[in-house]
């Protein structure tokens, strides 16, 4: 059985004193998380008092992390060991804002994934296809090969604490989620693209997560297939009952 991890992306959202009291809330409900990972992934500035405050089932996890890993003259960047020095869990990689706002290639990514495994902290990589690509029935073949070049310079054994998420990019903050169908389609064509790759075992264990407009009244669902083992939330995150409500659709 694998565990499902929601995952709340706050992106570039919210001031320190709302950051902290949404932070709270969410920390005063984790009685009720039974067996879901919670991980929230806050601006990177709130990170460290947010590690410090948190309830042992609330994980920390940075939005995106360095590809280097050797400290040094790299401006305005932090390494995943830095992170982990704060009590963070996990780094998103990969998201499409960062590929499409900042040039990110797969290439890049793996060298954060690569930063990120040898600090202990687990890469929560992101995928998915535009809807042009989707529209011209390339979206299976876009994103096999993102996890092709991103992955391809691993072991399985070196992969074990990856998550991936599917984040199909014109579901992402504009409302259209991804149906279910379409979701779990995806997601069984990843588990078996990493299957041939690593190996049937590992593709059993490995999660895989949901992002594009996923909020409560579709997370259920989502959340009810076979291949899907939880979400990355953007906007429902940033509302305290439907982040909750969420987390509940988990369980
Ligand atoms: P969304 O964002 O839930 O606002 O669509 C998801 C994400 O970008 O991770």
């Amino acid at each position: 059985m694998r565990k499902k991890i929601v995952a709340g992306n706050w992106k570039m959202n919210k001031l320190s004193d709302s950051a902290k009291a949404l932070f709270e809330e969410i920390c005063a409900h984790s009685q009720q998380f039974g067996n879901v990972t919670v991980m929230v992934a806050p601006p990177s500035l709130y990170l460290a008092a947010f590690a410090k405050s948190a309830t042992s089932k609330v994980c920390i996890g940075a939005q995106d992390v360095s590809a280097h890993n050797d400290e040094g003259a790299y401006t305005g960047e932090f390494s995943a060991a830095m992170l982990k020095s704060t009590g963070g869990r996990y780094a998103i990689v990969g998201h499409s804002e960062r590929r499409s706002y900042h040039g990110e290639t797969d290439a890049l990514i793996a060298k954060k994934i690569r930063a990120c495994l040898d600090a202990e902290i687990n890469p929560v990589y992101c995928c998915g296809e535009s809807l042009q690509e989707r529209e011209s029935g390339k979206h299976v073949q876009v994103v096999q090969s993102q996890i092709n070049e991103a992955l391809s310079g691993f072991s399985a054994d070196e992969l074990k604490t990856l998550v991936i998420a599917y984040e199909p990019v014109w579901a992402i903050g504009t409302g259209k989620t991804a149906t279910t169908e379409q979701a779990q389609e995806m997601h069984a064509d990843i588990r078996q693209f990493v299957s041939s790759k690593f190996g049937a075992d590992f593709a059993k264990e490995m999660r895989i997560l949901y992002g594009g407009s996923c909020k409560p009244s579709n997370a259920k669902e989502l959340f009810s297939q076979k291949d899907v083992d939880g979400g990355l939330i953007g906007g429902a995150s940033l509302n305290a009952d439907d982040f909750l409500a969420i987390i509940k659709a988990a369980q």
